[in-house]
């Protein structure tokens, strides 16, 4: 079985007792290959830098080591996790409660923007492992609510995304600030999907000596996502394009027995999407309803979600398993994020994109060879075990 290491259980990686229960009440029985790897390095207390695909575990990863470690009796905060999103800082709460449910007394909260400060400075009282997104963590230390002195564990998940360097936010000001902030003799731990070399720059600066934890080639992270992608005529006036390609799509809907599915498009307002947010539930840029959207997926409350690039770092719906691209991404990173949303930790899975003859098609093509995909057209009619 590859993606279970060949029977490997959690249970030889020599974890504390309460970790290994709360494992297997989560449902995880054995770890991935990247758990495997990297979860006895960071155990040793090494710097780490892990990169491996979307969907292979990697929250896993961090919420073992940070819980193995962590000193109960002592209530002030000894591991911060930084995410990029309000979404991904609450799937990793979620995670850390489930791993840690036999750890009795166990505290850990987000912080996030749009939440009262207030709320915040109550739940710092007692706070083992915080997790938030770098400008309220940063006011939080500010306002000396957050203590730093007892941080014995730092983790930037999304590492790739939170130290961006076309990033409009100030994500690296902030954190660069915060690090500073914290004990010198800390642990670290860099989590991320791709591994561009502005990243490596940046944690060069962090890190001392990182251990780098990958997977290879034959990493199983997407084995069971099928990719395709399906061209319409081009056409000069793009709301043309865009509905040859809604009707497309809705056809493809009706004959596809899929699950879930999240829809792509690289159009970003509500008045872009005229046709779509009139079939379907769609998640705008606004927080508070993009965090909501995510949890009636998660809660299979709704079956299709369209979105922005925004929603698809690190959002993990089990369900989704038809992903689909109305126009092809800027890029290959952007592409495999996408993707990823669907086949999670070696589910079976569907992904389309929709290209348009010519300009859009090369563009499709260029991240196939880049990526070395194995993208083929959509077969029409669509067989019946295409799912
Ligand atoms: P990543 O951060 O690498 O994109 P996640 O940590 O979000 O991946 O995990 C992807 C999915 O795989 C989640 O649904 C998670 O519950 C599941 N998963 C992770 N590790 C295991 C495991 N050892 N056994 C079973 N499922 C797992
Ligand atoms: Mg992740």
């Amino acid at each position: 079985d590859v993606l279970t290491n060949g029977g490997v259980e959690f249970s030889s990686l020599l974890l504390s007792k309460p970790v290994l229960e709360g494992l297997s009440a989560s449902g995880f029985q054995r770890p991935s290959p990247i758990q495997l790897k990297a979860i006895p390095l960071g155990r040793c207390g090494l710097d780490l830098i892990v990169q491996a695909k979307s969907g292979t575990g990697k929250t896993c990863v961090f919420t073992t080591i940070a819980l193995d470690s962590l000193i109960l009796e002592n209530t002030t905060t000894q591991v911060l996790v930084l995410a990029p999103t309000r979404e991904i800082a609450v799937q990793i709460h979620a995670v850390v409660m489930a791993i840690g449910s036999a750890m009795e007394g166990l505290e850990c909260h987000v912080f996030i923007g749009g939440r009262p400060i207030s709320q915040d400075k109550f739940h710092l009282k007692k706070c083992h492992i915080a997790i938030g997104s770098p400008g309220r963590i940063k006011q939080l230390i500010e306002m000396e609510a957050l203590t730093t002195s007892s941080i014995r564990l730092f983790v930037l998940d999304e590492a790739d995304k939170l130290l961006e360097d076309n990033s409009s936010s100030s994500f690296q000001e902030q954190i660069n600030w915060i690090f500073s902030s914290l004990p010198a003799n800390k642990q670290m731990l860099a989590l991320s999907a791709t591994y561009p070399e502005s990243l490596a720059q940046h944690l060069s600066r962090y890190m001392r000596e990182p251990t780098f934890v990958r997977l290879n080639q034959t990493d199983p992270g997407l084995l069971g996502l099928k990719q395709y992608y399906k061209i319409v005529p081009s056409h000069s006036l793009p709301h043309k394009v865009f509905e040859e390609k809604v009707q497309s799509l809705l056809e493809l809907f009706s004959k596809i027995p899929f699950n879930q599915a999240l829809v792509f498009s690289n159009l970003h307002t509500r008045q872009e999407l005229p046709h779509l947010s009139n079939y379907f539930h769609y998640s705008e840029n606004i927080q508070d309803q993009r965090l909501e959207a995510m949890w009636k997926l998660k809660q299979y409350q709704c079956r299709v979600l369209i979105s922005t690039d925004l929603t698809s770092r690190g959002i993990d719906a089990e369900k989704v398993n038809l992903v689909i691209n109305l126009d092809v991404p800027q890029d290959w990173e952007t592409y495999m994020h996408r993707i990823g949303r669907a086949g999670r930790f070696g589910t079976l899975g569907v992904a389309v994109t929709y290209c348009c003859h010519g300009e859009e098609e090369n563009k499709m093509m260029a991240i196939a060879q880049k990526c070395s995909l194995n993208l083929t057209h959509l077969p029409d009619p669509i067989p019946p075990g295409i799912m």
